[in-house]
């Protein structure tokens, strides 16, 4: 292994096979095959590595996993069809009934409906800080809380919490510490370094890229993942070998990809921060940014999302997005196409206005999933989908 990201993301591979082919094919296989009957009671007894069913393992979802593994300076991963079954099957190998989440209040609008309709169903409660309560945590831990879980960039608000602080508490209090790093990926931030036990993606986004598979993984802590694995390998959301084939090659340009993510996103946000009919901007690596002291210490760049409040609330939103001509109108992010999304109208829409307030969704706010279009179409797409408000 080098030292350097790049080399990892395309050197990583699998080894070749009697074909010497250069890049790694894709294994359609649902089963592999035992010489004998003893190789197939110890690879069943778990005393070989070996590919057994590709509901628990094969060469294509573990070229992948070893990608992020060593990206993110885990020990273990396994790959899931989506980020949600990732995030799902975590915690349903992790806890039982009357056991107790902290969570931040911002998290993906799925991760938070898990939280409120679902895992109580199991006796299985969260209790949420707000991004600005960090101080609050130690007092929300009780005796049963097993889990503390972030996100770091938050979405859509784009809010920083300080991963090593909570790294500490968690520590401190022997909580699970999870961190779902899909917003920053394992180029920019890397939760481990700060304590994180479990790093969880959703390789649908930057990971892909490309707006083609959706995927999710799950890595950390040998022993932690172990108990994911066995959980996952009897309860099926197993990636499939083809989004792992698709997802692993994504990897290699995932460097390239969101250096000039984050430079195009930097632009956004400068033109947007100077502009008249916009309120607010909010960007990791904007001096302006509340949290701007902490995204420095624990990011490498500022990532590709731009939230921005646009003057004239609710109207003045949707009016931006019926006037944008380039840029896409869609719930995906993270794709070399620039996506706009209007949050308190879509996505967060079934939320009350209290409870959007609470998680810093104003009527106005605008998300922008930064592409990788030249960015002086990008930004004149927006320039002129703003002008009715000058
Ligand atoms: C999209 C997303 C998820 C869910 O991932 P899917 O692949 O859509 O299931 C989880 N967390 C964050 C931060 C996301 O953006």
């Amino acid at each position: 292994m080098s030292e350097h990201f790049e080399t990892n993301a395309i050197r990583n591979q699998n080894e070749r096979s009697q074909f010497s082919e250069h890049s790694t094919p894709l294994y359609l296989t649902s089963s592999f095959v035992f010489d004998d009957a003893e190789d197939m009671r110890a690879s069943f007894a778990e005393e070989k590595e070996r590919n057994l069913y590709s509901r628990f393992t094969n060469p294509n979802t573990t070229e992948f996993v070893n990608k992020i593994v060593e990206m993110e300076g885990a020990e273990a991963g396994y790959a899931f069809a989506t980020g949600m079954a990732a995030i799902f099957t975590s915690f349903a190998a992790l806890l039982k009934a009357g056991d107790h989440i902290v969570s931040c209040s911002s998290v993906f609008g799925s991760t938070h409906a898990m939280f409120t309709k679902f895992l109580p169903k199991w006796n299985i409660e969260t209790t949420y800080f707000k991004v600005d309560e960090v101080d609050l945590v130690e007092s929300l831990i009780q005796e049963n809380t097993k889990i503390l879980y972030i996100e770091t960039p938050t979405n859509p608000a784009v809010d920083i919490l300080d991963l090593e602080l909570l790294g500490k508490i968690a520590k401190k209090h022997h909580l699970i510490y999870i961190v779902d790093n899909c917003f920053a990926t394992p180029y920019v931030q890397q939760p481990i370094k700060f304590g994180a036990d479990l790093v969880i993606h959703s390789a649908t986004k930057l990971i892909d890229g490309q707006g083609r598979v959706l995927g999710g993984i799950t890595v950390g802590n040998k022993e932690l993942m172990h108990e994911i694995y066995l959980f996952a390998r009897n309860t099926g959301p197993a990636m499939s070998p083809f989004n792992a084939w698709i997802l692993s090659k994504s990897l290699e340009t995932l460097a390239i990809r969101v250096e000039k993510h984050a430079e195009n996103a930097q632009k956004v946000a400068e033109f947007l921060e100077q502009h008249s009919s916009v309120k607010m901007v909010k960007y990791p690596f904007l001096k302006s940014h509340p949290q701007y002291e902490i995204a420095k210490k624990q990011m490498k760049l500022g990532g590709n999302i731009v939230a921005f409040e646009i003057k004239g609330g609710i109207d003045a939103g949707r009016t931006f997005l019926n006037n944008i001509k380039m840029c896409s109108l869609s719930a995906n992010l993270g794709d070399t196409r620039t996506i706009v999304t209007h949050p308190s109208s879509t996505t967060h829409s079934k939320l009350s206005e209290k409870d959007r307030l609470e998680v810093g969704i104003t009527d106005g706010l605008v998300r922008v999933s930064v592409g990788l279009e030249n960015v002086a179409d990008i930004i004149a797409d927006i320039e002129q989908a703003l002008a009715f408000n000058a």
